[in-house]
């Protein structure tokens, strides 16, 4: 009797070690796969500025006794050029914020130094299309994390802010701590009054390469690694980036990252256990 109850409780068990091996595997097979299609982006993107290039210099060369068409031609070629070395530099931040880990080089980082660093990144930008930018509450606060990466991550924030907005609308930039059992946290959120994103697209603007309108995304340099950079970041700060939008509205995309304060208040209550 008894050995019956002890198989029948074994039976179940099993099936689940093999339910937990398969699933395994088609997890394997997702990261594989995932890989695979990020090479095959890659190499796609790469291709397209390099073709454009590779085009433009013949056209140069067929065009050398039209010295306007070479003015114009080389102008073009500057633009790929950019767009190549955007590309490559993102590639490096996303690659170094996959594989580092922020928090060995950790320190408290003033709110208000991050926001001005980001501001100062898209004040071109937003001066030729006359946005204007404004930030608010972020006094004292700091949050603890890796500086750069930090700074990386609010700057695609402000800067997609305003690439995807009009011209003469606003764009702001608000803090607030929110008090948290675990440890208070500091939210940062980038509000624009641009073109919005869908909720399907909602989805999936944190993926890598993905782009709601790739000509649009293009033409203002982006390189659809922006937001999946973010993500990481803010994952790997124990934070969060979460979006709020309406089509033809606007979009807000908050940071939530750990106070500086409360990451230590959190590693001395653990110690304090010990
Ligand atoms: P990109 O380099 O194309 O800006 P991102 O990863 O930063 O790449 O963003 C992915 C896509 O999400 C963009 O191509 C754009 O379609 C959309 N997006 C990002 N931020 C905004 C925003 N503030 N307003 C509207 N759309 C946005």
């Amino acid at each position: 009797g008894e050995a019956l109850a002890v198989s029948a409780r074994v039976a179940p068990l099993g099936s689940r070690l093999v339910l937990l091996l398969v699933e395994d595997l088609t997890e394997a097979r997702r990261i594989e796969a995932v890989r695979r299609d990020f090479v095959a982006n890659v190499s796609h993107e790469l291709k397209t500025p390099v073709g454009a290039l590779s085009l433009l210099s013949e056209a140069v060369m067929d065009a050398s006794d039209d010295p306007e068409a070479v003015e114009r031609f080389a102008g073009r070629m500057q633009i790929e050029a950019t767009r190549l070395t955007n590309l490559v530099q993102e590639l490096i931040d996303l690659s170094r914020v996959q594989n580092d880990d922020p928090l060995e080089d950790a320190e408290p980082v003033r709110v208000d130094e991050l926001v001005a660093e980001a501001i100062d990144r898209c004040r071109h930008a937003a001066g030729t299309k006359e946005i204007t930018m404004a930030a608010g509450g972020t006094a004292d606060l700091r949050v603890w994390g890796h500086r750069g990466q930090l700074a990386a991550a609010l700057g695609n924030l402000v800067e997609n802010a305003v690439n995807y907005s009009p011209a003469r609308t606003r764009v702001g930039i608000a803090a607030r701590r929110v008090a948290q059992p675990g440890g208070d946290m500091i939210e940062i959120a980038v509000t624009d009054q641009g073109i919005g994103i869908s909720d399907k697209d909602k989805e999936r603007i944190f993926e890598r390469f993905y782009r709601v309108d790739p000509a649009r995304s293009r033409a203002t340099g982006g390189t659809g690694l922006g937001l999946a950079i973010v993500k990481h970041v803010a994952a790997s700060h124990s934070g969060e980036v979460t979006v709020w939008s309406a089509e033809g509205q606007g979009s807000t995309f908050t940071l939530r990252l750990p106070e500086a304060g409360a990451a230590r208040d959190r590693t001395h209550q653990m110690s304090d256990r010990d």
